[in-house]
């Protein structure tokens, strides 16, 4: 037997031995499941893991979440390996905690079950022989985009900087040093991997008119009715977002009015604008911005714009999927790997780690009912957790083995468009926007200001 095939099977008969405890925390996070930066619970049991497997851990503190390291003793790169903690709210899961209402409607259970198997792997007898370079684990709150007005509470405390939670921990410094990341998420039927993903700007327009008696509307001004259309303006303007069919505006109206006798005063619509690079996603938000603050204009409202940074597009690093590959035709029939590569237009903070060092998510199956959704539930916890911690480690083999030489040179040639992590938040600061979009003058003209 070959030197890697030799130092790849201690590691997975390593996770073989810990089987059961992986599909416990499988079980366990499932049924406490939490929301993002609530997740203390899983913390909790994640910290215990990692305490009886004697690591030493750094805890965020005052947001769940904490990374802990293991050293070959030998110089190479660090790599990063990420499992999130957070849930969705599916307020029609069946299966959803009844205490917060959560579910993991996507599997991010299975990531810290999966974690507990590659943390187990990793302490075991010579798992590390061969070995260069070091490995950091990060159990990180808040992937997903929600409840933005507890995370805006967050900011304001002081607590928070960033809506996401490997952006927060990006920005206090927990990831500095870190050479590569990666993270494999729960998929459908089959193992995949993509080219890339959206980035996204978050976005929530208030608009402000006069309440009236509802039969007596000359006496008010319909908020609403700025709203919807400003809406109908910018559904007219998507024919301006031209070739780029990765752009996405969709939004909602979470607040349309207080009683059907009472013309609305105050009116706010969500959404986000999504797309693949910066630079497009900057300019289609400006044109949406403008729309909004026309359509406000044109009613006479007032329109208070409140653009926050989403996450930033991902970029996937070829060579790195290459190995992960190799894992997956090891473990899964050819039917049970998608070998093309999809763009995703969906977004997540890995893509703000993608632009500082090369990085990728790997798909593994796990559920053939669709994410985010009342139906979806783990259907094949083995391999969603067992097998995913064998393929994470096998890849890290490949990534660490022979003097670090495969990861090495995947660094050296990785094209990213940031060199530091203030580099990358002051660009990303630019797709921020806050305040008064229009302002009507004595003279009887109107300015409209919808972008810094
Ligand atoms: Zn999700
Ligand atoms: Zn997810």
């Amino acid at each position: 037997m070959a030197d890697s095939e030799r130092m790849m099977q201690k590691l997975f008969d390593a996770v073989e031995e810990c089987k059961d405890s992986i599909l416990a925390a499988e079980r366990y996070i499932w049924n406490n499941a939490e929301t993002g930066f609530r997740e203390w619970k899983s913390h909790e049991y994640m910290k215990e893991q990692f305490l009886r497997l004697g690591y030493e851990i750094s805890e965020a503190g005052d947001i769940p979440g904490f990374y802990a390291d293991v050293d070959t003793g030998r110089p190479g790169p660090k790599i990063g390996i990420f499992a999130e903690l957070d849930a969705l709210l599916i307020p029609d899961h069946p299966q959803k905690n009844p205490e917060t209402g959560a579910v993991h409607a996507c599997g991010h259970n299975c990531q810290c079950a999966a974690m507990v198997g590659v943390a187990a792997a990793l302490k075991a007898e010579g798992a590390l022989d061969g070995l260069s370079g070091s490995v950091r684990l990060f159990v990180v709150p808040a992937e997903e985009l929600i409840e933005i007005g507890y995370r805006k509470e967050l900011i304001e405390k002081g607590i928070l900087h960033y809506f996401g939670g490997k952006q927060e921990f990006l920005y206090r410094g927990y990831v500095d040093g870190v050479d590569i990341a990666m993270q494999v998420h729960t998929g459908g039927k089959r193992f995949g991997m993509e080219c890339g993903g959206n980035g996204c700007v978050s976005k929530q327009y208030t608009f402000i008119g006069k309440a009236s008696h509802g039969a007596n509307p000359a006496a008010g001004l319909n908020a609403l009715y700025a709203a919807t259309n400003a809406m109908n303006m910018v559904n007219a303007i998507r024919e301006q977002f031209g070739e780029d069919s990765r752009l996405r505006f969709h939004p909602i109206i979470t607040k349309g009015g207080e009683a059907v006798n009472v013309i609305p005063a105050e009116v706010v619509v969500e959404s986000y604008m999504r797309g693949g690079n910066v630079a497009s996603i900057k300019k289609a938000n400006d044109k949406a911005n403008r729309a909004f603050a026309s359509a406000a204009a044109g009613m006479g409202c007032r329109l208070y714009i409140s653009d926050k940074i989403g996450y930033c597009p991902r970029i996937e690093n070829a060579a790195l999927q290459e190995p992960f590959f190799e894992m997956a035709r090891r473990f899964f029939s050819p039917e049970q790997i998608r070998e093309n590569r999809p763009w995703s237009t969906g977004c997540t903070d890995m893509g703000d780690l993608s632009v500082l060092m090369p990085t990728i998510i790997a798909y593994t199956p796990c559920s053939s009912k669709a994410g985010h959704t009342k139906d979806f539930v783990v259907e094949d916890p083995v391999s969603a957790c067992v097998t995913n911690a064998k393929m994470q480690l096998g890849w890290l083999v490949r990534l660490m083995e022979n003097d670090a030489e495969y990861s090495k040179k995947a660094i050296a040639e990785a094209e990213l468009p940031y060199k530091t992590k203030e580099e990358f938040f002051a660009a990303m600061e630019e797709l921020s926007f806050e305040g008064e979009a229009v302002s009507y003058n004595e003279d009887g003209s109107i300015c409209i200001k919808y972008k810094n």
